[in-house]
């Protein structure tokens, strides 16, 4: 009996102009997720279907369930569509199973065959009350659901259903640049962004001798768990030691993290530039500490034209903390290295800076040729969704 992989695409079928884009950068992504196996994928309008050698089903389940743009999926066993195969493989798949009550429920896709949908589910219903002992129809709270979908060349029956992981295809809008910094917040929003189909390059800010080593291998650890969503990210550290040190030589104390943001947009606007990157990404939250009350966070913002997106903006920090347990980076995040923010940070940081002082404070310093020096000496690290990493740096 020959099973496949039954993907439903949930929220790509809204997209109705774009809908093939939607479907081939899935299709692709999903290709590239499975590289490592010997299976076959093909697709319609409104399912792919993934066959699969046995053994590695288990495996497979796990990468897709990493895959943006499925909305669910089953293990389905494979028939020609007509009514005597569909019957006689039912008979033979409900000997297997354990049961009292069940409800069969059909969608006939394929519009040319004789039998409606209803009549179906009568019709397959009886073959199962003939053929098994014991058991009854519930069309309410069912045992077991035995699902049919009749197409063109084939039909399906399956028993199951595992959530995908919803959003769009990561590939169906251009490249973010993600804020990565060992905290909890900043992954958590990188896997939100991913999750509407957006491509993220990450951005690490670092501060040695201020930080350490180990500080920079956490984030690499982060970012090979948001490698996990796609194939590979690439990670570039930025040399920030040089800027955040005339920052806190010139600068009054209060207004230190202000201006540290303000450079660090600078930067990343650059990199948007250099990386061709459509929006800046961060794990900013309102009111999470002082440089995100919304005053803040508008003086911070005007060094930039660019988008800045901040998935976690109106989330609570424990939902925050659910979503980083979900996605397994938060463990990493609570390991206790400095990060080049906390290092830094003042006793009194400003809550409702003015955008004048902050024009006046970083006016202290001839900063300009330093943000280029630190776009330029950019170092990237290439974090794979395997066990090993390429990089200049390890
Ligand atoms: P997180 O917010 O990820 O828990 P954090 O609390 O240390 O880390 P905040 O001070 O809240 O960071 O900074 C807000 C956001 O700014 C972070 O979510 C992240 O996107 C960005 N950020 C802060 N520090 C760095 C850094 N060293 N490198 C890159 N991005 C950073
Ligand atoms: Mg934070």
């Amino acid at each position: 009996m020959k099973r496949v992989i039954l993907i439903k695409y949930g929220e790509l079928s809204t997209k109705k102009g774009n809908r093939n884009f939607f479907i081939n950068t899935l299709y692709q992504n999903i290709k590239n997720k499975l590289k490592n196996f010997d299976i076959s994928i093909y697709k319609d309008r409104s399912r792919m279907y993934i066959e699969f050698q046995d053994n590695d089903l288990e495996l497979i389940k796990k990468k897709l369930d990493c895959v943006f743009g499925i909305h669910m999926y089953h293990i389905a066993y494979i028939v020609d569509t007509n009514i005597d195969s569909i019957k006689t493989l039912l008979v033979r798949l409900i000997q297997d199973l354990s049961f009292k009550t069940f409800k069969v429920e059909t969608k006939r896709s394929d519009k040319s065959f004789p039998i409606h949908s209803q009549e179906m589910n009568h019709l397959l219903g009886g073959v199962v009350l003939k053929n098994k002992n014991h058991v009854s129809v519930d069309v309410h709270h069912p045992e077991l659901f035995i699902k049919l979908e009749i197409r063109e060349a084939h039909s399906y029956i399956y028993f199951n259903a595992y959530t995908g992981a919803g959003g769009y295809p990561i590939g169906t809008q251009p490249k973010g640049l993600l804020m990565l910094s060992g905290g909890i917040d900043s992954p958590v929003s990188g896997y939100l962004v991913m999750k509407r189909g957006v491509p993220i390059d990450c951005v690490y800010f670092e501060a040695i001798p201020h930080t350490s080593l180990d500080a920079r291998n956490k984030v690499i650890q982060l970012s090979k768990r948001l490698a996990k969503y796609t194939t590979e990210v690439h990670l570039h550290i930025v040399n920030f030691t040089p800027i955040q040190e005339e920052i806190y030589k010139h600068c009054h104390p209060s207004y230190c993290i202000t201006i540290m943001r303000r450079m660090m947009y600078r930067i990343m606007e650059k990199l948007a530039d250099k990386y061709h990157g459509f929006a800046i990404v961060n794990g900013e939250s309102v009111g999470q500490v002082a440089s995100q009350t919304l005053t803040s966070m508008r003086v911070i913002n005007e060094v930039t034209n660019m988008p800045v997106l901040r998935p976690l903006a109106c989330f609570d920090k424990l939902e925050i903390i659910d979503l980083a347990k979900k996605i397994d980076t938060y463990n990493i995040s609570i390991l206790p290295y400095e990060d080049c923010c906390t290092v830094f940070v003042p006793k009194h940081p400003v809550i409702n800076p003015s955008l004048e002082q902050a024009k006046k404070e970083e006016g202290k310093f001839d900063f300009l040729p330093m943000l280029d020096t630190a776009v330029e000496t950019v170092d990237t690290v290439v974090v794979v969704d395997e066990e090993k990493e390429f990089s200049n740096l390890l």
